[in-house]
């Protein structure tokens, strides 16, 4: 196996699908070098293999020899040798992941200068600043990222040595200073490392590979996968390449471009350049830099050749792209491209638009399977409530949206105070790689200097954080920054609007964003892709939300939580008044008192979702979260006393705490032991159905028993439902002839146990809704309401897991109960419906893993059901023998098998980046089957509540359910 490539290698396919090997940045190289024969100056990749061969084992030993074969070429192609002292080869090193990193790892420029190859390049060049100024800037790069010394000690010595020749700019400084500075600098290396700065080519060459491949395991690019979820064993490639000079006089200058305005979208080429500089001047915003129109005036053919190249990479790539080019003296050079980064707003626009244009003839597929959650989200983003603020400073429309937060001038204040709770908005001259722990904390970022490419525009695009780069009136010392006479401390409030490059002082108040039009489009495609696959409802418990979530494009409630109707202020003591009654006369008054709050609610979530099924879930949550806390209660007895009315209610608070609540008398428990509890609430739903149909709506009404974990207590269960729709149909009849209402009558699967017997349990259900929330808290052991604040941090950063399971469905694991649950299911009822309800449903990870088990519907929190529809799409496309499996005939056998089959395998869309190899479940004979029972007639006598333990877990926090 090789380990280093040529950019010119004749590969078996298109370069540019080897970034596996490659990395993005090698492979794309490559292609323009061998396919699209653009102008690149030459090079080589070091190859993720070599990489990967490090981390676990060292430098490999391989790699010396085809470093040094390489090197040879590439010294042959431009006929100059690194280190030569008449006519030096130069050389960059920089890292190229399979995924682009922007700006995490490290890049060393200049190699191949040294004491004497210095000279040769002043002698070769004619230019004695330009030699010195490359090498200094060499030695500090490469003592930093190689060598580990502090940067600032470079810095400090640079802006001293500015200030003593009295320069503003840096191309102002004198020879004679750049040279003492070269000596300077080697001198601060020499103090940190012991040992002279080295003047060997081999030697800097070989240091600066392991550097890059060291940089894949620093603090930075952690953070960065964590947050992006790339795996960490991937590794990086290592690109070796010719040295152009941008900075080599006026006729040089280096830029990046787009190839469409990354920003809106609009097709138009957008580019930053400097004259006379070097790439990472531009990227680190140092300087301010000047737009494509510029560059046209003063380089009109090489702007013509520039947009030619744009238009070529284009229809090549079929997208947008982005490039750094270099100009020296004249030539122009391509030193990199890729497929662009963009917001969300400028996704949308450029998918639409690109199905279009003949160049590129995008699909409809194509252009679904191009959006990602983030950019979908990101145009639903927030904006200023108003318009006429007094603006303090105006930037660069970076990264768009709108926040709100105090001001913090480093990273780690930022990070801290986040830490601490409070909104932050990270302000800084400009953001280096250092930075991303306080930008990932803040609400927003705010930059003096930089363009629309620089770290913090690019970061924080990729992040969907608001944010203002290149605001040039902000005047920044030690912890506040003026605007004019106006003064901002750390700690001041500041609003800030990205979509506009507006910075204002104070708390604005906002509102959520208007998507463009193209937001709809995508999402209608999306549908299309995804009807008579996999359906999108909503978790809603109340009309609003019922309203909004339909028109977020929701097909049905997925998850009405009953309890939630039962918090509110006047409910609260209704509910109390039935815990509390010691007779069956009072618990029925208090259910009547129960009933007609119930229907209200009832019948405005129908009526809202008119049409479409709505899953209302019966009471699930422990009785005493409707009671106050005992240890409150307690206290309050000790101190100020309690009244009879509070007494009563401290004692029924102690008969019913239980040790283990989210283990206790929840979900259909609590109906076996308050049985006229769920008959009291399908009553009022089927009163508020029956009302809706005899003004002429169609309610579709799913009624659904939580927590259930045999076939016996469904079937109990489904006979008081059954028992109490039969009679308000009956007495409807009465009044309204021919009135007809759909109710189905299924189950949650929320237990490991309902998964392993669903074959059992669906003999008694229509209906399965995988409740994931509760299947993880039950699979894992970990509690759901503690184990985030405590557990998970700990457990992520060791690699224990590789995701939180409440956020992204464990594929293995809960994953592999969802789709035995789902091939059980249908073994015993092929008609099964199956959904699932838990906070994942909105995840599109858990998406397609859901829909490569076979569910039916996800349901999730309204504001998520546009990212679910597109997801659901996307798992479509990703899984087509999912389809074909339902289609065939004989689903139950289809189901069955595809089940195992889907088991076997990670989802394709996310494969890329999932963890490595996925193990599929053991394999296991089949649950035996139990001949059906008729369910248990009589319901259970009325127990005393289980025995109370001294020590109890916090109670579970019902508002915080489904948040
Ligand atoms: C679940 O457990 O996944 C679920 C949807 O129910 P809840 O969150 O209300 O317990
Ligand atoms: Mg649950």
């Amino acid at each position: 196996m090789p380990l280093v490539y040529d950019f010119s290698h004749k590969h078996r396919r298109p370069p540019m699908e080897y970034k596996d090997l490659l990395g993005g940045k090698g492979a794309n190289l490559a292609e323009m070098t061998s396919v699209l024969r653009l102008p690149v100056p030459p090079g080589f990749t070091i190859s993720t293999d070599a990489c990967r061969l490090y981390m676990h084992g060292g430098w490999p030993k391989a790699l010396d020899k085809e470093i040094a074969g390489a090197r040879a070429r590439l010294e042959k192609a431009m006929g100059k040798k690194l280190g030569d002292p008449r006519n030096p080869l130069l050389v960059s090193v920089r890292s190229g992941a399979k995924f682009s990193m922007p700006g995490m790892m490290d890049t060393v420029l200049n190699l191949g200068l040294n004491d004497k190859s210095v000279e040769g390049l002043a002698a070769q060049t004619a230019n004695d600043r330009f030699a010195y100024d490359s090498y200094r800037r060499f030695v500090a790069m490469y003592g930093r990222i190689v060598l580990e010394v502090p940067g600032e000690e470079f810095d400090e010595r640079f802006d001293a040595a500015k200030a003593a020749a009295g320069v503003t700019s840096d191309a102002q400084i004198p020879v004679e200073l750049l040279k003492k500075l070269v000596e300077d600098y080697k001198a601060i290396v020499k103090k940190h490392t012991g040992k002279a700065f080295p003047q060997d080519p081999t030697a800097q060459l070989l240091g600066a590979v392991e550097a890059v491949f060291k940089s894949w395991n620093g603090p930075r690019a952690f953070a960065y996968r964590d947050r992006e979820r790339i795996p960490h064993d991937l590794g990086t490639a290592v690109n070796v390449q010719a040295m152009v000079f941008g900075n080599r006089d006026d006729n040089s200058g280096t830029g990046v471009g787009f190839t469409r305005d990354p920003a809106s979208g609009e097709n138009k080429p957008y580019g930053d350049y400097l004259i006379n500089a070097q790439g990472e001047d531009v990227v680190a915003g140092i300087r301010n830099t000047e737009d494509l129109d510029a560059l046209k005036q003063q380089f009109p053919k090489l702007h013509k050749e520039l947009m030619g190249i744009f238009a070529r990479l284009e229809k090549h790539y079929r997208d947008m792209c982005d490039t750094e080019f270099t100009i020296e003296q004249g030539k122009l050079w391509m030193l990199q491209t890729r497929v662009g980064k963009r917001t969300g707003r400028a996704a949308l626009r450029m998918a639409v638009e690109m199905t279009k244009e003949s160049a590129i003839k995008l699909s409809h597929t194509e252009a679904v399977q191009r959006i990602t959650e983030d950019q979908l989200s990101q145009v639903l983003h927030p904006q200023f409530a108003s318009s006429g603020q007094t603006v303090l400073a105006k930037g660069l429309a970076a990264s768009p949206g709108a926040a709100v937060g105090r001001v913090y001038f480093t990273a780690d204040d930022a990070a801290a105070a986040a830490e601490r709770g409070e909104s932050v908005i990270l302000v800084r001259s400009e953001t280096s790689p250092e930075d991303v722990h306080g930008m990932l904390a803040a609400e927003g970022i705010l930059t003096a200097r930089g363009g629309l490419v620089s770290h913090a525009a690019v970061v924080a695009r990729g992040w969907g954080k608001p944010a203002v780069v290149g605001a040039e009136q902000v005047r920044i010392s030690g912890n506040q920054f003026n605007v004019g006479d106006v003064t901002v401390r750390e700690g001041d409030w500041l609003s800030l609007d990205g979509t506009a490059g507006v910075v204002v002082t104070g708390q604005v108040a906002l509102v959520s964003g208007k998507p463009p039009k193209e937001f709809e489009v995508i999402l209608g495609w999306a549908d299309t892709i995804r009807k008579g696959h996999l359906k999108v409802r909503a978790n809603a418990d109340n009309g609003p939300d019922a309203t909004n979530a339909r028109e977020m494009g929701a097909e049905g409630i997925g998850l009405c939580r009953t309890e939630h109707m039962f918090l509110g202020e006047d409910r609260l003591p209704v509910v109390r008044k039935m815990i509390l009654a010691s007779t069956p006369e009072e618990e029925e008054a208090a259910l009547e008192g129960l009933l007609s709050v119930q229907r209200e609610d009832f019948l405005e979530i129908l009526t809202a979702m008119d049409g479409l099924p709505v899953t209302i879930r019966l009471l699930d949550p422990p009785l005493h979260e409707f009671l106050p806390s005992t240890h409150e209660m307690a206290v309050k007895e000790a101190t100020t006393g309690l009244t009879d009315a509070e007494k009563e209610l401290f004692e029924a608070a102690k008969l019913w705490e239980e040790a283990n609540p989210m283990l206790g008398t929840r979900g259909v428990r609590l109906g076996v032991v308050k049985p006229g509890l769920y008959a009291m609430q399908v009553r009022a739903l089927m009163e508020a159905a029956e009302q809706l149909a005899s003004t002429g709506g169609h309610p579709i009404v799913e009624i659904m028993i939580p927590l259930t974990v045999t076939r016996e207590e469904l079937g109990l269960a489904r006979s008081w439902v059954e028992g109490a729709v039969a009679s308000v149909k009956a007495k409807a009849a009465k009044k309204v002839k021919g009135a007809k209402l759909d109710v189905l009558i299924g189950t949650m699967i929320e237990t490991p146990r309902a998964a392993l017997v669903a074959d059992q349990i669906a003999e008694e259900a229509q209906f399965f809704s995988f409740g994931t929330n509760d299947l993880t808290q039950m699979t894992f052991g970990f509690s759901r309401d503690d184990i985030e604040g405590r557990i998970m941090g700990p457990y992520l950063e060791q690699g224990l897991l590789k995701r939180n399971p409440f956020e992204v469905v464990d594929y293995d694991g809960v994953g592999a109960l969802v789709r035995m649950g789902v091939a059980k299911g249908h073994e015993t009822n092929p008609n099964l419906k199956t959904g699932v309800c838990g906070e994942h449903g909105g995840d599109p990870e858990s998406i397609d893993t859901f829909y490569a088990a076979g569910v039916d519907y996800v349901s999730c929190s309204p504001f998520r059901v546009p990212v679910a529809r597109l997801a659901a799409a996307q798992a479509v496309l990703a899984h087509p023998e999912v389809g074909k499996a339902k289609k065939a005939p004989g689903k139950r056998v289809a189901a069955k098998k595809m089940a195992k089959k889907t088991a076997k395998r990670a989802p394709a869309k996310k494969t890329a980046k999932r963890a490595p190899a996925k193990k599929a479940p053991a394999k296991r004979a089949p649950a035996k089957k139990t001949a059906k029972r008729a369910p248990a007639k009589k319901a259970p006598a009325k127990r005393a509540p289980a025995k109370k333990t001294a020590k109890r877990a916090p109670a579970r926090k019902t508002a915080r359910r489904g948040r």
